[in-house]
């Protein structure tokens, strides 16, 4: 069994009348719908309105893959969430960045840079092409597959180079851009998956869902997920007191207390 919670902040759905027509549950729960004919997955879902946005440390300690959607609230995210979340990340659990999510602290926080991208809304078709076909996050989607009306993303995509590119997408009015990103974080796995938009019905897309669906498989936690030892977190325990071999103390000793 595989612990899935899927974060939305849950904001265009409610406040705007076109996708609420796209997405009457909301992103999450269309999610949710296409992943539950799946008997190995179990679900949690978490919204920013909730307390402590839905991803108490119980929640977190009971997921394995976490997925995010956001777009328009992203500062709203407390830090102290997305220091916890990326904890666990480090220690072991998977995490899906969906679409718009490439902003997010959590997956800015992962990657290190600002994740800036090209972006234009006009109901483009996108073509996404399988980079790896014997990749597991690529099983039964063919050579490529189509999404009929996107928001057009474009390089340059301002993230470290991954570990792997699972998609590269072609857009109708020429952009391309790296649409499925592998990265290894500690001792978790991230994916950055580009499709999905609110204003478009994205995430009713079957290759979308079995996309889905195969990246919580790859990213549920592997053979070395456990404790991620924060080192810095007691401090005291940085310090080597007694070196490996005997040696005699040389030099200045300055005074080290700081705070992190
Ligand atoms: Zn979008």
């Amino acid at each position: 069994m595989i612990n899935v919670t899927i974060w939305n902040e849950y904001i265009h759905e409610q406040n705007d009348e076109i996708v609420k027509e796209i997405y009457p549950k909301g992103i999450h729960n269309c999610i949710k719908e296409y992943l539950e004919n799946d008997e190995n997955f179990s679900f949690k879902t978490a919204t920013l309105e909730q307390e402590e946005h839905g991803l108490t440390e119980k929640v977190l300690e009971e997921t394995d893959v976490l997925l995010w959607w956001g777009h328009m609230a992203h500062n709203k995210v407390e830090d102290n969430i997305v220091d916890r979340v990326q904890m666990r990340v480090l220690e072991g659990m998977g995490l899906l960045v969906l679409h718009s999510g490439h902003h997010s602290k959590i997956f800015k926080k992962m990657m290190g840079t600002n994740a800036n991208i090209k972006w234009a809304e006009r109901g483009e078709k996108e073509r996404v092409w399988i980079c790896n076909p014997g990749h597991p996050i690529s099983k039964g989607l063919g050579e490529y597959f189509e999404i009929e009306m996107t928001e057009m993303y474009g390089e340059p995509f301002q993230v470290p180079d991954p570990d792997e590119t699972v998609f590269i997408s072609w857009f109708e009015g020429g952009e391309v851009f790296r649409s499925g990103l592998c990265y290894k974080r500690g001792n978790g796995k991230i994916f950055y998956f580009r499709p999905g938009h609110e204003a478009y019905p994205v995430y009713h897309n079957e290759y979308v869902q079995k996309a889905i669906s195969n990246a919580i498989y790859w990213l549920n936690k592997g053979e070395n997920a456990g404790t991620w030892d924060d080192s810095f977190n007691p401090k005291d325990t940085m310090e080597r007191k007694e070196p490996i071999e005997p040696i005699e103390v040389k030099g200045y000793q300055v005074d080290h207390t700081y705070q992190k």
